[in-house]
């Protein structure tokens, strides 16, 4: 048997479901999270958050507590970003989900967040993992940046540990050789994640590329290879975004990749009808 046991399919072969108020992700249709890097302001996240949920987005993403490289960059608005997250869900309807980065925070973020994010920094912050499964939220856990398919699922399974099965995987790319992209995105990574475990999985193109031209057609290549949702960065002013700018969408574009995304999952359940009628 696997190292893994409660997320593997092996234990529970049927599909999980999350479930985030009305939004299930894992069920018959790809779930769009979209949103800022970083919450910067009351104006930025709401002018982001009316835009993503009237283009088609399903949840509002954006970090309060943001893991940044340099201790001089930008690092969150911490406890005013999760209420400002909060305002936004009051005014758009959509559930939100950000990311913890230190247990001592837990509490606090689960009081505002719908989902909780687990970054890629964290993915084998074990501690962590064991509190946020404690929280009673759905967690979304981001894959490390140089983490095996095992160690991920193995990171899933402290937070099933804990009692809360909740979990959403993210694919959000990987270190390689390559210097051209932020990471490289493992797509192989979705199909694989599918056989394995029972968890829905999900991915993000934002991270995994670091440019916004290659956001959209990477959003499609998950959608196709059996991802069941995407999360991409939005920004109404991508050029003076506090954080990740590069690979931030802007509105207009957004809504062209939830075109895209639509078009695609509609082919490919047409494709999956017509195949079965063709087997009859
Ligand atoms: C994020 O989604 O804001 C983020 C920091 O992503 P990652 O942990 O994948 O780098
Ligand atoms: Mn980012």
């Amino acid at each position: 048997m696997k190292p893994y046991k409660l997320v593997s399919r092996e234990m529970k072969p049927e599909k999980t479901i999350v479930r985030i108020g009305s939004v299930a992700v894992g069920a018959d249709r790809p779930v769009i999270i979209a949103g800022p890097c970083a919450v910067e302001s009351e104006r930025q996240l709401l002018e982001t958050a009316r835009a993503v949920k009237q283009a088609g987005a399903h949840i509002l993403r954006g970090g309060a507590f943001k893991p940044r490289t340099s201790p001089y960059a930008f690092q969150g608005l911490e406890e005013e970003g999760l209420k400002l997250l909060a305002r936004a869900r009051e005014v758009t309807g959509l559930p939100v989900v950000t990311e913890v980065l230190d247990t001592r925070d837990v509490e606090l973020v689960a009081s505002y967040a719908d989902v909780i994010q687990v970054g890629a920094r964290n993915m084998q912050n074990f501690r962590l993992l064991r509190e946020v499964g404690h929280a009673g939220k759905p967690v979304l856990l981001k894959r490390g940046l140089a983490a095996t398919i095992e160690e991920w699922l193995m990171a899933a399974e402290y937070i099933a540990a804990t009692g809360n099965d909740q979990i959403i995987l993210c694919e959000r790319g990987i270190r390689t050789y390559e210097p051209a992209l932020r990471n490289t995105l493992d797509i192989s990574a979705i199909p694989l994640v599918r056989q394995l475990s029972h968890l829905p999985v999900i991915v993000d193109p934002s991270h995994a590329t670091g440019n916004r031209r290659l956001v959209t057609p990477l959003a499609r290549a998950a959608v196709a290879a059996g991802a069941d949702g995407v999360m991409v960065e939005v920004h109404p002013d991508p050029a003076n975004a506090l954080c990740d700018g590069p690979q931030s969408l802007t509105p207009a574009m957004f809504a062209e990749l939830v075109h895209e995304i639509q078009l695609m999952a509609y082919s490919i359940f047409s494709c999956a009808r017509l195949s079965a009628q063709a087997r009859i």
